[in-house]
């Protein structure tokens, strides 16, 4: 594969979705590089300027006119448009076309593309969720996750909690910024391994350098150990101790204020970032696939103990009908209501009917907080010896 012979910062340039890059750009040939590595897609379309000297129209404009920095988005074909800026109606013939670009990130590409620079140095193991690869280093098993194509906030938002050594590759387009990680995390951005002598290199030196520093992260949780604890002390609970597990949880969760504050405080700084949303799978195909929303908003009903709440043990998949008793009561008394659950196997539709119901309203009405959501606050609370008691 041959890689575009450009600047990081020209590479982040066209590593947007929703942007866009004209005939006229020297970004262009950068683009159409990306394009070729399957990691970005470009959809033509073409503009006319409001207002352009040498445009048959150019000389009946007013003063005001000739002024308008707009422009207008015109299909083969289509004889008039209106101007984005002052809506003037806009002629197109006798005027000059600028062909454009729009460009959309391909997710699936470019964990193909990352998936090429590890597979010549290490072997790859075989991994079940998308956007995450895993490698190994020195016997250690090493992830490598892509945030904008991982399917589960596991891996993107839990990175703080992971003993187990993980690289993050980021295209910096999609709300995730390398400066939101902490500085004991291994973070590249795709542009730096697109620009990079070597990619293989730059990467396999990231992977050894996450190795390294799992040496030194002793003291942190780990993901998989306490995910471990967490089924083992539920699959000792009849459905109703797990209602009493999380009702002492939202008993201890009101004695912790400083803890819950902290907690808020990180939410609300990365709400705008992938780090502080919650990421699920809503099913379909193509790029409405997957919901990111901030967490912040999701367990804003949960933080101010508004709403009903239910706790089911689910040992098969939480489905939307499991929902409706919920609903029920939530419609009797006029409230909110959360859904807690001990599994992380919640069907898509489930995601996808109460994040339909919060764009209705303008704000969550019923969430659901599934296992992997229950141990995030646990560590965050500093809870996680419930697990034992
Ligand atoms: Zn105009």
């Amino acid at each position: 594969m041959s890689l575009p012979k450009a600047s990081p910062a020209d590479i982040e340039y066209v590593l947007r979705s929703g942007g866009t890059v004209s005939d006229e750009d020297y970004r262009l040939s950068v683009a159409k590089n990306l394009e070729g590595l399957g990691i970005i897609r470009l959809s033509p379309f073409r503009i006319v300027k409001c207002a352009l000297e040498g445009d048959s129209d150019f000389d009946d404009l007013t003063a005001d006119q000739i002024e308008c920095p707009g422009e207008a988005i015109v299909q083969s074909g289509q004889r008039d448009a209106s101007c984005s800026r002052c809506g003037r109606r806009i002629l197109v013939d006798g005027k000059k076309v600028f062909p454009n670009h729009l460009i959309t990130l391909d997710s699936g590409g470019i964990v193909r593309f990352v998936r090429r620079l590890v597979a010549p140095k290490s072997p790859l193991v075989r991994n079940r969720v998308p956007g995450l690869l895993v490698t190994r280093f020195n016997k250690t098993l090493v992830r490598i996750c892509i945030p904008e194509a991982c399917k589960s906030d596991i891996y993107v938002t839990w990175y703080e909690h992971f003993k187990e050594p993980i690289v993050y590759i980021i295209s910096n387009t999609a709300g995730v910024y390398k400066n939101d990680y902490s500085p004991e995390t291994i973070v590249i951005t795709l542009a730096e391994l697109l620009s990079a002598t070597n990619p293989s290199n730059l990467l396999s030196s990231a992977v050894r350098e996450a190795f390294e520093l799992l040496v030194e992260a002793k003291t942190r949780v780990s993901f998989v150990g306490l995910l471990g604890e967490f089924e083992k002390a539920v699959a000792k609970m009849t459905p109703s101790e797990f209602e009493k597990f999380i009702g002492r949880f939202l008993e201890d969760l009101k004695k912790r204020p400083d803890q819950l504050e902290n907690y808020k405080r990180k939410l609300s700084r990365r709400s705008k970032s992938l780090l502080g949303s919650i990421i699920r799978v809503i099913g379909g195909s193509g790029a409405e696939d997957i919901m990111v929303e901030p967490k912040a908003e999701y367990l804003a009903n949960l933080f101010s103990s508004s709403g009903t709440y239910e706790m089911k043990k689910y040992t098969t998949t939480l489905m939307l009908d499991d929902l409706s008793e919920l609903v029920r009561h939530c419609e009797q008394r006029g409230t909110s209501g959360i859904l807690f659950t001990s599994t992380d196997r919640v069907a898509s539709s489930v995601w996808n009917g109460i994040r339909s119901i919060k764009t209705s309203q303008g704000s969550w009405k019923y969430i659901v907080v599934d296992r992997n959501l229950i141990l995030e606050l646990l560590v965050e609370l500093g809870l996680t010896n419930m697990l034992s008691a």
